[in-house]
């Protein structure tokens, strides 16, 4: 499993690929854990500050 961390000091809206294939907005300091809505894997959950992502980060929207 794989984590991305990105190191911005705003908070930011991230398109995320899960590895079903499905792509999903993920808020970059998301509270509540954030599953994928086709399989259900956690994409990102919150660590303090900004969320620790699971799943390749494709874009990121300002
Ligand atoms: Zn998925």
């Amino acid at each position: 499993m794989r984590r991305r961390y990105i190191p911005q000091p705003r908070s930011k809206f991230l398109k995320i690929t899960c590895e079903c294939g499905n792509v999903q907005e993920v808020f970059s300091h998301a509270t509540s854990r954030v599953t994928c809505r086709v399989c259900g894997k956690t994409l990102a959950e919150p660590s303090g500050g900004i969320s620790k992502l699971y799943g390749e980060v494709i874009e990121v929207l300002d």
